[in-house]
């Protein structure tokens, strides 16, 4: 705090400019949130009354502000969706081994994904294809040489040293994994968390199985054509799968601990499905939202600052608690972004490009709202210079260094390193590569669009008193009813965050040249020849 104050009177000193620029304390942050994360609003499911209730709170904050909408009807940006949901009592999954069948329990020792279309019935041996990674700029396959014609591929989430985290999170996606898979001739997928790095333990990753899933409506948009089975296979029975395939699952998940590589073989079991699925129409929206630049030229250029405003809604009751009100995922991004706006818009001189705020639907479901709105953006898209998403920041210890999503990959990450350093903050990349945080939120959805992106949290250093509290944070809180206002958070962690967050934004927007990506970077591939 002391040595915070006197950095601050240095800087008056030798940049009086930053005097104008406003001082997050956290406080009207908190105040947001404790809105948007109240038990009144649900837990703003995607297509709720509790999301739309909270998407008038914010577009009303805005409308008083005078900040001008941006969306197809007014601030809103209508979407349409589809639920889907398992109906357990109808559905079963069996495994085959040597004619003897063994059904299992869903819930404990596996569960039905519904982010795909679920075929009503399959029956299929088992092959374990390690990752399940095919990465051709690195020459690496674990398909060569299996045969998965006909066939369900088990696979262990990870990737193996030295591949880079993008890399290996950008191949684990669901769209690219079944590119591959399908190119082999694989007709579904058996997912292993890796225990090395589950965010949330197998008991609550399961109380989640019967609620809806959602997908965007058109062709367009699927993208595991042809998938017919998808389920997620609780690791601590794993040897169901592995007896008598001459490996343990232990061996197996200690090389995926190191990033080794693995062993892939096809498994002397099989198994059948049958899946039963309700299906209903959803309608949501993206809330858009803009504040003009003054530049005659790059004011028809947009800087997006994005983060979502959905969560989980109601669902299975944790010690009597069955709201899972999202407080920081992402009623923290979401409070974060309507700040940015009003200091901008009250008390700051216009900046040269626009900034464009949107607060997206259904990220929960798989990023579906940014994903709808990057492709079919409200402005042209050629114009959107950078996309700085915001989704659950943390703000739960005292702010000395921001974790960057995307550091390495465009200069963007060059300009959040001199702000943060400009404001006393440290800035470091991903430091745990096996979470793929860069394609978990958001961003993700833009950077397929080409657009350089970052995201950023408040961070820790590997080994520090604080990585423990981050790692109990997920354990306890993460896509629990206990990420509510209850739960202690550093306002001034969150304030300093907003401070990096609003120089990152006039940095940006009024930086002559437009942000792009490294040029040995993995993501500028997605850039349109025409940027
Ligand atoms: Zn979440």
């Amino acid at each position: 705090m002391h040595s915070r104050a006197v950095f601050l009177c240095l800087l008056l000193v030798t940049a009086p400019i930053r005097a104008a620029e406003p001082h997050f304390d956290g406080k009207s942050w908190w105040a947001t949130v404790s809105v948007l994360a109240d038990d009144k609003f649900a837990g703003r499911n995607t297509g709720s009354p509790g999301e739309r209730a909270a998407q008038d709170f914010v577009a009303g904050q805005l409308r008083a502000l005078g900040i001008r909408p941006a969306g197809t009807r007014g601030y809103f940006q209508p979407i349409d969706l589809k639920s889907r949901t398992i109906d357990e009592s109808r559905s079963s999954i069996v495994l085959i081994r040597d004619g003897r069948e063994q059904p299992l329990s869903l819930g404990r020792e596996a569960y039905f994904s519904t982010r795909i279309d679920l075929a009503p019935f399959i029956a299929a041996p088992l092959v374990f294809v390690g990752y399940g990674l095919k990465v051709p700029e690195q020459g690496y396959d674990d398909y060569a040489g299996l045969d998965l014609k006909g066939k369900i591929a088990v696979t262990l989430a990870g990737s193996p040293a030295p591949m880079s985290a993008a890399l290996g999170a950008h191949y684990q996606t669901a769209a690219e994994r079944w590119k591959a898979l399908k190119a082999a001739g694989a007709i579904g997928v058996l997912a292993l968390p890796n225990p090395a790095s589950m965010d949330i333990p197998w008991s609550r990753m399961t109380l989640s199985r019967t609620q809806a899933s959602m997908a965007l409506v058109g062709a367009e948009f699927n993208d595991t054509p042809g998938e017919l089975f998808l389920a997620t296979f609780n690791p601590e029975y794993a040897d169901l799968l592995f007896a008598g395939s001459g490996h343990t699952f232990a061996d197996i998940a200690a090389l995926a601990k190191e990033r080794k590589p693995l062993p892939r073989f096809a498994l002397p079991v099989s198994l059948r499905a049958t899946a039963r699925v309700v299906s209903e129409p959803v309608h949501s929206n993206n809330l858009v939202a803009v504040i003009p630049g003054r530049d005659t030229k790059l004011g028809a250029e947009y800087v997006v600052l994005s983060a979502h405003l959905d969560h989980l809604g109601v669902g299975q009751a944790i010690n009597g608690d069955s709201i899972y009100n999202g407080a920081m995922d992402n009623a923290s991004g979401a409070a974060m972004l309507l700040d940015i706006a009003r200091a901008l818009q009250q008390g700051h001189a216009p900046l040269k490009r626009s900034v464009l705020f949107v607060w997206v639907t259904g990220e929960e479901k798989g990023l579906l709202g940014s994903r709808y709105f990057a492709t079919r953006p409200t402005v042209p898209a050629a114009k959107i210079v950078a996309d700085v998403n915001t989704d659950m920041f943390l703000p739960i210890v005292p702010l000395k260094i921001l974790t960057v999503y995307g550091l390495a990959e465009s200069d963007l990450g060059d300009r959040v390193s001199a702000v943060a350093t400009h404001l006393g903050y440290a800035v470091q990349a991903d430091p745990e590569p096996l979470r793929n945080s860069f394609v978990r939120s958001d961003q993700y959805s833009f950077i397929k669009q080409g657009i350089p992106s970052l995201a950023m949290k408040v961070g820790f250093l590997p080994g520090s008193p604080e990585e423990p509290l981050f790692k109990q944070w997920l354990t306890e809180r993460y896509h629990a009813p206990s990420d509510d206002l209850a739960q202690p958070v550093n306002l001034a962690a969150a304030g300093g965050f907003e401070d990096v967050m609003f120089a990152l934004t006039v940095a940006v927007a009024d930086e002559p040249l437009r942000p792009e990506w490294k040029s040995d970077s993995f993501f500028k591939r997605f850039a349109a020849a025409e940027f």
